[in-house]
Order: C-alpha cells, then sequence, then structure tokens
C-alpha cells in the first residue's frame, strides 16, 4: 500500500506496509520459511505466472521483506513526482548486507568493457569491491577528484563506456559531499547512470531521486536499522521495468537475499528513524562545536562548520547535516590510541548509525594496513578519531569527552 501519499516520515514507516495478515498481527509477521505452499498445480501455475514473485521461495522474495522493501519505497520517493506529474515509484530490493546490494548494482550494470567512475574516500568496501572484483570482471574503474568537473568530463571524453557513475555522499570519515544534482547532469549526457550511496545521509536528511539519480544504495545496517542488530542492504531504483527484469534476476541468482528475522529487525527499527535523526543530528551539531573550541583538537570535520569545504554543497542537498563527526587530535597516533582507551560513555566499534555513539581510531584499526602517505591523501591522519554521535545526553557525551580529552593529552 505504498500508495496512500504519506508526508511525514513517521506515519511512512508505521503505515506504508500492510497490516493485514491471515491472523491478526499488529507487527510484521516474520515468515520464517524457505518456500510457500500451493493448494493446487493450477494455483502453482498461476502464482509463477504473476508478476508477484514473492510467494514461491524465500530467495525471489518474502512478505517480510516486501514490507521493509515497501517501507523504504516511500521514504526515498517521498513527495516526489514524475516529469508527467504523477508520483513516483521506485522498486526496492532488500540484501543479506550493503555489499550483497552493491555488488547487485554493479553486476547488473555493468559487464566486461564497461568503465565505471567514482570517487576518493569511499566506504572501504565499495572501493575493494571495485577493484578487487569488479577489476577481475573486465570492468575498468576511475576514482578521480568528482569535484574537479574538467576532469570528469574529461574522463567521460576518454571512456565512453561508461555506463554508471557511483557516488557516496557524504562519505566517510572525512565528510566529503559531492554535488548529485550536477553530477547526474553531466553523467546524463554522456548517456551513464548515477548511483547514490545516501546510508549516512539516510532518506531524512536527502532524497538523491529527487536530485536526478538513478539508483540509491544504502547500508540499511546502519541509521535505517539504527539498533546495531543486524546486516541489510537495500537497492533502489526508479527504472521499474529494469529493476523487475535485469536487477532482480542478479539479484536472485547472486543469492544476496535478506532473511525474515533481520528484515523484521529492520521494520522494527525503521519505525522511529525520525526521531532518532533528529536526536542523532541536534547531539552532533552540540558535540562538533564543543570539539572545535577544545584545545586538545587540531581540526574538526563536521559538514555543519562553515570551515567544511563542503559546506555549501551540503546545505544544498541535505535537509540537516549528517551525524557523523572526525575530529584529529593534537599528538598523533599515541594520543588517538589514548582516546580510545579512555572513553567511558561513548563505544569502542567500528560501523555508525546506533543509538550509541561509536568512536574509532582509523589509524590504528580500519585503515591500519594502508601505508600512511597514501591515507593521509584521504585526510586520515595519525590523530583522527571518527564519532557516529548517538542519541545520549548531551551533558553525559560532553563530560566522557571532557575526561577522554585530558588524558589523550596527558
Ligand atoms: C557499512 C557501509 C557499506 C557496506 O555495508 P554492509 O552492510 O557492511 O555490507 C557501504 N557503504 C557505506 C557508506 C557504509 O557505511
Amino acid at each position: 500500500m505504498s500508495n496512500k501519499n504519506l508526508k511525514g516520515i513517521s506515519t511512512i514507516v508505521l503505515h506504508t506496509a500492510s497490516h493485514e495478515n491471515d491472523n491478526f498481527s499488529h507487527t510484521t509477521p516474520i515468515y520464517a520459511t524457505s518456500t510457500f505452499t500451493f493448494g493446487s498445480a493450477e494455483e502453482g501455475m498461476e502464482r509463477f505466472k504473476g508478476d508477484d514473485k514473492t510467494k514461491l521461495y524465500s530467495r525471489w522474495g518474502n512478505p517480510t521483506f516486501t514490507a521493509a522493501e515497501q517501507t523504504i519505497e516511500a521514504l526515498e520517493a517521498r513527495g516526489l513526482k514524475n516529469e508527467d506529474g504523477s508520483d513516483l515509484k521506485l522498486k526496492a530490493l532488500l540484501h543479506a548486507s550493503g555489499q550483497a546490494a552493491m555488488s547487485t548494482l554493479f553486476f547488473s550494470n555493468l559487464s566486461a568493457g564497461d568503465t565505471l567512475i567514482s570517487h576518493y574516500s569511499l566506504y572501504g568496501g565499495s572501493q575493494e569491491l571495485m577493484q578487487k572484483v569488479l577489476i577481475e570482471a573486465g570492468v575498468k574503474i576511475m576514482l578521480i577528484d568528482i569535484h574537479d568537473e574538467s576532469l570528469l568530463l574529461q574522463t567521460l571524453k576518454e571512456n565512453p563506456s561508461t555506463k554508471l557513475i557511483h557516488l557516496e555522499t557524504p562519505a566517510n570519515p572525512t565528510l566529503q559531499c559531492v554535488d548529485i544534482e550536477a553530477i547526474c547532469k553531466i553523467a546524463h549526457a554522456h548517456g551513464a547512470k548515477v548511483s547514490v550511496d545516501n546510508t549516512v545521509a539516510t532518506p531524512y536528511l536527502q532524497q538523491p531521486f529527487a536530485l536526478g539519480a538513478d539508483f540509491v544504495f544504502h547500508s540499511a545496517t546502519k541509521f535505517l536499522n539504527g539498533h546495531g542488530s543486524a546486516l541489510h542492504g537495500v537497492l533502489l531504483g526508479k527504472d521499474l521495468a529494469f529493476m523487475h527484469s535485469k536487477v532482480w534476476k542478479w539479484h536472485v541468482l547472486l543469492g544476496g537475499n535478506s532473511n525474515a528475522f533481520d528484515a523484521y529487525l529492520l521494520i522494527q527499527g525503521m519505525k522511529t528513524l525520525e526521531l532518532r535523526m533528529e536526536k542523532h543530528c541536534s547531539n552532533a551539531e552540540k558535540v562538533a562545536h564543543f570539539l572545535q573550541k577544545h584545545p586538545a583538537i587540531e581540526k574538526v570535520n563536521y559538514t555543519g562548520l562553515s570551515s567544511h569545504p563542503h559546506h555549501e554543497i551540503a546545505k544544498k542537498q541535505m535537509r540537516q547535516h549528517a551525524p557523523l563527526i572526525s575530529f584529529e587530535l593534537k599528538g598523533g597516533i599515541e594520543s588517538g590510541k589514548k582516546f580510545i582507551n579512555a572513553v567511558e560513555i561513548c563505544t569502542r566499534a567500528v560501523s555508525l548509525g546506533t543509538v550509541d555513539t561509536l568512536v574509532s581510531h582509523p589509524a590504528s584499526m580500519t585503515h591500519m594496513s594502508i601505508p600512511k602517505l597514501e591515507r593521509e591523501k584521504y585526510g586520515i591522519t595519525d590523530g583522527l578519531i571518527r564519532m557516529s554521535v548517538g542519541i545520549e545526553n548531551i551533558e553525559d557525551l560532553y563530560t566522557d569527552l571532557e575526561q577522554a580529552l585530558a588524558k589523550a593529552l596527558a
């Protein structure tokens, strides 16, 4: 029932998926089943012939997945129209992880001889999927400084086989942003499609389809789930025929399907997306200003600060600033480690988008294997701390940061 035309995020997440089921369950039932039964040979034949492939075999679809997919479709399409004035309709496919959804995105759009253009400072798994897997399949990968328009135009000219431009905005851990609308115009003029990783912004902050994107990707593991209780990935597209044919075929044959338990956790998590994001965002703004004034800190990366190089792009395409911050401690790698060891409320963990604040130290954790000179090119310096700001009481966060920063420089 994604045609209810609901306006508010909380109304959408609470009322898009059907509440109807045989046993009057209020919450979406967990259909923990691999297969679905037929009453007769004729009924089986009818279901196989029909467009709805969600009640045949769970790799092809499952009613619990459908409820999550319809909710995300409605979130990303919220208030958007097609050129003819009709409501924008999207198709979402739920996957086992972000990486699985990204594999479907890349393999259904690119084959040997094609070129994929993307940019620096991508999520590590995305970059590795490009440079370690897609490359082996014969796809040419061009990672460029996509803010340089003449370089992008030249790259497109030299690579007429470009089928896809993949953007991640804002991107981890330095919160680099890319102008989605400007890149979509250039891509479409050159016959290429654009996919946007909307994991960090979520549809609460940013709707890439409003800016011309052809596909939107989420690691729903992060803010959409919100509680760090499962992995999920979602791929959405607006070319419904393409989504239902080629993309669906690759999804089903690559086998990166979700499962009913995780889909249920995602549905439950999304019910508070709006409430959580409001608090995440307001806490992040306060924490960023607190850190910026602190003498132990060299630099704060947060798109809400006018000092951030992409502050204007972020303001143009996001309704608020994303609740992800990174900051550079004076004192390099040792103070980074000391800070991480000193926190008492913030959780020491990688990942992002959970209700609690997560802190990590890329130089000694996620980016340890990348040579110092190379990671510094992407802004990952020795003293950089990444922080996914949670929904805790702000005074408690200040107290924890104050004491951990004092120990970091001691
Ligand atoms: C986590 C993440 C991914 C990968 O998703 P998984 O759910 O871990 O497979 C991709 N992009 C971004 C921006 C992420 O944060």
